[in-house]
């Protein structure tokens, strides 16, 4: 079984439901795993009547209905999976990680890291909590069953055998060096150490995709269902992490200012919905930013306005849909305003200095300036950005 990608999968969200939670941290379940639980329970539980024909038990001597003892693996497999991934949440947390949920699938584990440990070597460790905890879990499970009391039935002793062996295997396969994997992880932070985060990540997301092509040739041709699977998550995690970190690389360069729209005044919040909606339509924008007095108080969103019949609009003002402010300074870089952004879900963040309105910005500013600000990078450069010449004084 190749478990445990902590890949940031929201797709993956929205056909979990939540079971448990562990520090505040939402535990779900996906329902790709409840389809497949059944179907493992057969496959496991023939593994039980084989070995037992084998080793020459008589039925009788089994211990129980195979298709039960099948089931308790699925299970107890799916159990280890989440103790794996808790000892990653566990570490993360530690070291200053913030970690927004567990989902359980049917490829594995999936942690939702959304911020990983600052320092490369706690990265690493957080990385080898998975597998050494499930290596640890696999040693516990045969110590049991060296201390299982003399019984003639087959199936309990071989249920701790199975269950330690899969824990062994789901330890060790972590290990494997494919991004984002644990083992690649492992290799990105040594790698970072030496390279930096984005030339690491992206050898690594290399070295992920090429296990993941040689998973997927090889389950394909071996009718091993769930390691192709695995060979596309792989490479689908790989993809979008390399992406990511390039991006965050640009984005911790850059000031909001170098991103924003710069804006000296918003709405005065006793403007008539008709007359914000003619301002709204004139500057195509989802959302304009109020202000009372000059100073900004927040923003109008085109929706709100657009929901008031026609008839009423000239008689109410955009005060009645005010939401409040989410702000960000003209010197924040420009990563930690877009983790705003992903917080909050506000349509566009105030730019303000000193209390004063200096600028908005949306996911379009950031694109539009994304692609300005990389063309720029690769002609050299830099300029003093043009809203502080602009700026009344
Ligand atoms: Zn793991």
């Amino acid at each position: 079984m190749g478990l445990a990608l902590e890949v940031v999968m929201h797709g993956g969200k929205r056909w979990a439901f939540q079971v448990a939670s562990f520090r505040g941290i939402p535990i779900r379940i996906h329902v790709s795993l409840l389809l497949v639980l059944p179907l493992l329970a057969v496959v496991f539980g023939g593994v039980f009547r084989q070995s037992a024909q084998a080793a020459g038990i008589q039925p009788e001597l089994m211990g129980g209905p195979v298709f039960l003892w099948g089931l308790g693996v699925a299970v107890g497999l799916f159990a280890s999976v989440l103790v794996h991934e808790l000892a990653h949440v566990l570490y993360a947390l530690r070291t200053g990680g913030e970690v927004r949920s567990v989902t359980l699938m049917i490829v594995g584990g999936v942690s939702e890291i959304s911020e990983m440990p600052r320092r490369h070597r706690d990265e690493v460790l957080m990385a080898l909590a998975g597998p050494v905890t499930s290596i640890g879990l696999s040693a516990l499970l045969f110590v049991a069953l060296v201390l299982l009391p003399q019984t003639r039935s087959f199936a309990p002793p071989f249920f701790l055998f199975y269950l330690a062996s899969l824990n062994l295997i789901l330890g060790l396969f972590n290990l494997v060096p494919a991004f984002p994997m644990d083992g690649g992880r492992i290799l990105r932070g040594l790698l970072a150490e030496r390279m930096g985060l984005v030339r690491a990540t992206r050898v690594s997301a290399f070295i992920g995709k090429v296990f993941a092509v040689l998973f997927l040739a090889v389950g394909l041709f071996s009718f091993n269902i769930m390691l192709a699977a695995i060979g596309v998550f792989i490479f689908m995690g790989a993809d979008s992490e390399s992406r990511q970190v390039l991006l965050r690389s640009v984005l911790e360069k850059l000031q909001v200012e170098q991103l924003m729209t710069p804006r000296f005044h918003g709405l005065e919040a006793d403007t008539p919905l008709e007359e914000a909606l003619v301002q709204l339509r004139h500057e195509r924008r989802l959302a304009l930013p109020l202000t009372q007095e000059d100073r900004p108080i927040g923003w109008v969103v085109l929706g709100d306005v657009l929901a008031v019949p026609e008839a009423q609009r000239s008689g109410r003002t955009v005060r009645e849909f005010l939401k409040p402010a989410v702000t960000v300074a003209p010197g924040e870089d420009a990563w930690s305003a877009v983790r705003r952004m992903v917080e909050a879900q506000p349509p566009l963040l105030l730019v303000l200095e000193q209390g004063r309105l200096v600028g908005t910005l949306d996911g379009n500013d950031i694109n539009a300036g994304l692609a300005v600000q990389l063309a720029r990078a690769q002609r050299g450069g830099e300029r003093s950005p043009r809203w502080r010449q602009e700026r009344p004084a």
